[in-house]
């Protein structure tokens, strides 16, 4: 892409309202700009970072063998009113008639509306196992929308929802979420710890939290320092395989970690004082299990294989992707701008050119170029008639990983500079060595993201 002929509306001011990093980042980056309270428009360089996020999120959840679907924003207020949750979900729920008028709702979750689906084709205990799951706008009123993206009114939400016949079967469902979310927060470049949390008003007994530590996280979170040092890497997954699924789940619930609503100061200082952690931290996704809450009342029974009808168990998993955005930001930034990790940045790399204009200089932009799009990278070309200080300072604000600098002195003897925006490090080489190391940069993160068929189960990858 040539920025000459991009959308990428920089602000040199920092805006006064936002008041914490992510949200001055991505109102100076041209990533969003606010359309009204709590409602943002994704601008071409935020949508990108949404999309690969979703990409992600399609892919692992995929590799978990949950199936995409998508339902609508705007639902009957019949359902909620079955499951009993129209009166009781508050105020945060936008309430609207329509011509004839019919109450609906904006969905702020789905329960009740893939409890339907369900119920109406799914008969038999032969079906199950089953996770349906959707990346789909949610609102909720929120009584103080703030920090952009990190709570609007409207959001981007991934929401799963799964059905088992069995509450054994439901919890390695669970397991499998847990799994399966720790890996999308990995492959974002983010550690997420998941936390022992309350249900609110989804309901049931079994739920964590994941959190990304940061200063200006809203919850206060305690934990166990030893839960900071897990990760899953590049290892195989079998999903199918529970003792293994509930074996990591053991592994990264053990160490104590509870946000303020589920502390217990007791068993918290029964850890070794110098791992003793206190800190904030962003919720990032939430995961639950709640038996046949909804199911009873609403009717969603199969034939078990005794013949009875019974009432499925359901879980539900909510990933924020639009909070995610603001999150890796505030995890990853410094006093220049963004700094994408590499699972997420929305250009691969910028090419910077020191003099546009110059044959040489614009011939050699143009071949990077067009070696990085060959070998399926995304590149973007800082073709504009500007300053160097002036490109650099917008590369170093939008924050991709890798620049290369083209320059006239440089190509006299045949090299380009590549430069890391994380250590700000830059190292002098043949462009086509620039390329190569690029691409060399990149291959685990495409590697990750070829989806494998799993074992006994066949379905299409997305995206
Ligand atoms: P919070 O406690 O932050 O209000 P929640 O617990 O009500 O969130 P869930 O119902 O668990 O939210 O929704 C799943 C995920 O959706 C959350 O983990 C969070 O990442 C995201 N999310 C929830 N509310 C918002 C919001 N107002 N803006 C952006 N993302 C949100
Ligand atoms: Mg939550």
């Amino acid at each position: 892409m040539r920025l000459s002929r991009y959308f990428l509306p920089v602000l040199k001011e920092t805006p006064a309202e936002a008041s914490i990093v992510s949200h001055r980042y991505m109102l100076r980056a041209g990533m969003i700009r606010q359309a009204s309270a709590g409602i943002y428009t994704w601008l071409p360089l935020g949508f990108r970072v949404l999309r690969k996020i979703e990409r992600i999120i399609h892919q692992e959840q995929q590799r978990a063998g949950h199936v995409p679907m998508l339902m609508p924003t705007l639902q009957s207020s019949d359902l909620w009113r079955e499951s009993g949750r129209y009166d009781a979900y508050g105020p945060e729920m936008l309430r609207m008639q329509d011509r004839q008028g019919r109450e609906l709702l904006y969905t702020p979750t789905a329960e009740e509306l893939i409890t339907d689906v369900f119920r109406a084709h799914v008969k038999s205990y032969r079906d199950l196992p089953l996770t349906l799951y959707q990346i789909q706008w949610k609102f909720r009123d929120e009584i103080r929308p703030r920090f952009g993206v990190m709570r609007g009114r409207e959001f981007y939400m991934k929401d799963g929802y799964n059905f088992d016949l069995t509450k054994e079967d439901a919890l390695h469902a669970y397991n499998r979420h847990m799994v399966s979310y720790l890996r999308i927060y990995e492959r974002l470049g983010l550690r997420a710890i998941p936390m022992r949390a309350d249900s609110g008003p989804i309901g049931g007994d079994d739920t964590h939290e994941f959190l990304v530590l940061a200063e200006t996280g809203e919850s206060e979170v305690f934990y166990d320092s030893a839960v900071t040092g897990l990760s899953l890497g590049a290892q195989r997954i079998d999903y199918d395989d529970r003792g293994a699924i509930a074996a990591i789940c053991r592994e990264w619930t053990t160490p104590y970690a509870r946000t303020d609503e589920t502390h217990d100061p007791e068993l918290f200082a029964r850890i070794p004082e110098e791992r003793r952690r206190v800190s904030r931290g962003i919720e990032v996704g939430q995961i639950f299990y709640f038996g046949t809450k909804y199911s009873e009342p609403m009717g969603a029974t199969v034939t078990d294989e005794a013949g009875n009808q019974v009432p499925v168990h359901m879980g539900s998993h909510g990933i924020g992707v639009s909070r995610l955005v603001g999150a890796i930001i505030e995890a990853s930034h410094d006093e220049r701008g963004i700094v994408w990790p590499e699972g997420v940045t929305p250009f691969h790399a910028g090419i910077v050119n020191l003099r546009q204009g110059d044959p040489a200089c614009d011939a050699a932009c143009a071949e990077i170029h067009a070696a990085l799009c060959a070998a399926g990278l995304e590149p973007l070309y800082d073709d504009r008639e500007e300053r160097a200080g002036a490109k650099f300072a917008t590369m170093d604000l939008i924050g991709l990983p890798w620049r290369i600098t083209v320059g006239p002195r440089g190509l006299k003897n045949g090299v380009v500079e590549l430069t890391c925006r994380r250590t700000g490090e830059s190292e002098e080489m043949r462009a086509e060595d620039a390329v190569a190391r690029v691409r060399e940069i990149y291959a685990p993160h495409h590697e990750a993201g070829l989806v494998e068929p799993m074992a006994g189960r066949s379905f299409h990858t997305w995206l």
